[in-house]
């Protein structure tokens, strides 16, 4: 059963409930008001008659009241004595005799007046039957005056007719109106389901959900909706470049290697100087290699949240290991300096830390000419944070190359890079170091000046 059907089909069963409690109700409401006028019409004109009857006065000069008060059309009138002789009665009713029933006579003569509904002859009557007292205060006659409800009645039988038509071309008119009102408000449903099977289909990434009201409860899914398949999309997008990186990086090595092989397998072997050679070639391709699966590996496990084992670091006795492993490495090419240094403990773990600072310094090394400067500095900020940052006096980063530095496998000389060695992923996985452990980590830079890398930590 579609949503649409299920929406309008309550919704016309409700309307439809309502509106029979309505006619209900409005019917017996009308009923009970025109029935109930009737009842005080036949009464006040029975009790004239009557109060006439005891005051033994002659209304009009005529012998008997009942012509001369009740003229009423469709109201008849009938006084008569306890053994039933009728002693005056309306003009209207002809030859008629207006009966009595029994127990209502005998309540009569208990000096007490009722009502009663007869039926005969294809009339219906409402009757009020009250008695005549004497001057001595004895039931001495009977009166009963009656009003055909034969009007009333066919009245209601109209209205409810009306009721019952006008009820049901209203419910269909709803039933019709909240089908094409609901089919408009799920045609973006459908549209986004639609969407989504052309996505699943030609698995193209690149649909989107468009023409729905952004600002209602269905534009706002398709707008999540929309966000979801854009990081998707990224998502398989860095997912492919990487794996179109990761084969291209490791196709170099794997090249050198195998013509290194070819070369040793074709005589090469022979000579020991070219055996050498050939050897420590391919030495240094496997070295470059197993350094990128451990990048890699790195950056995988920090992408998939692997937990730090955190435990209290003092930053400044890191930043002295490591500075002094910068000196090794700048090997008196370049210089390093160890700047400002506070003391600053942080929750963290020391071999990520470590390996954090080091591809910092190993960059400012290698992108700093000849008897440039590197500095390594330490700031404990009142804020909470602690602040380290590698200063270096080197080629710099020119400012259209400042946002992708931190992409995977992004070297500003891509080719110069690859045979320096460097991998395009020291930078990536700094960064991810640092989020894992609540950081950051941002670049100064000007070309040709130097560049500044900003390490913020948690304390
Ligand atoms: P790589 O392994 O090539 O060093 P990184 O991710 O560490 O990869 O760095 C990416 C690129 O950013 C480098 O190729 C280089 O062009 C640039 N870069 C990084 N650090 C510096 C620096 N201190 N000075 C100038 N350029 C830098």
């Amino acid at each position: 059963m579609t949503l649409r059907f299920r929406l309008t089909f309550w919704y016309t069963l409700l309307l439809a409930v309502v509106l029979l409690l309505f006619a209900v109700g409005f019917q017996a409401v009308v009923a009970r008001a025109l029935y109930g006028e009737v009842d005080d019409m036949i009464q006040s004109q029975a009790e004239r008659v009557v109060a006439v009857f005891e005051a033994n006065i002659d209304p009009m000069r005529s012998r008997l009241p009942i012509p001369a008060i009740v003229f009423a059309s469709q109201v008849f009138a009938q006084a008569s004595t306890l053994q039933g002789t009728v002693i005056d009665k309306s003009p209207g009713m002809g030859d008629q005799m207006m009966p009595l029933p029994e127990e209502m006579r005998e309540r009569n003569l208990a000096g007490e007046s009722g009502f009663y509904t007869w039926q005969g002859d294809g009339v219906t009557l409402r009757v009020f039957s009250t008695p005549v007292h004497s001057p001595e205060g004895q039931v001495v006659a009977t009166v009963q005056v009656a009003r055909s409800l034969d009007t009333i009645d066919s009245m209601l039988k109209i209205a409810r007719l009306a009721l019952l038509v006008g009820g049901g071309i209203a419910v269909a008119l709803a039933a019709i109106g909240g089908a094409l009102i609901s089919s408009a408000a799920l045609r973006p449903l459908n549209q986004i389901a639609d969407t989504t099977s052309r996505i699943v289909r030609a698995e193209d990434l690149d649909q989107r959900i468009e023409g729905v009201y952004p600002d209602d409860e269905v534009g706002q899914l398709a707008s999540t909706f929309n966000e979801m398949m854009g990081r998707l999309q990224d998502l398989f997008n860095t997912q492919q470049r990487l794996v179109a990186d990761v084969s291209h990086e490791l196709r170099t090595p794997l090249a050198t290697i195998q013509g290194n092989v070819d070369l040793l397998q074709r005589g090469a072997a022979q000579d020991p100087a070219m055996l050498s050679e050939g050897l420590e070639a391919i030495g240094h391709e496997v070295a470059r290699m197993t350094r990128l699966v451990r990048d890699l590996l790195l950056l995988a496990e920090t992408d998939a949240g692997v937990r730090l084992i955190l435990k209290p670091v003092e930053l400044d006795t890191l930043l002295l290991e490591v500075y002094r492993e910068a000196l090794l490495m700048a090997d008196g090419r370049v210089r390093v300096r160890l700047g400002h240094e506070d003391q600053a403990q942080v929750q963290g773990e020391p071999d990520r830390l470590k390996q954090l600072l080091l591809n910092l310094i190993s960059n400012a090394i290698a992108y700093t000419p000849p008897g440039g400067l590197v500095t390594l500095s330490l700031h404990r900020r009142p804020d909470g944070w602690v602040r380290v940052t590698v200063a270096d006096t080197g080629v710099g980063i020119a400012p259209e190359d400042l946002p992708h530095i931190f992409d995977r496998f992004w070297r500003v000389d891509r080719a110069r890079g690859r045979a320096a060695g460097s991998s395009g992923l020291g930078l990536s996985i700094a960064q991810s170091i640092a989020e894992a452990h609540g950081g950051s980590i941002s670049v100064e830079s000007k070309p040709g000046q130097g560049s500044t890398f900003e390490v913020l930590l948690p304390l």
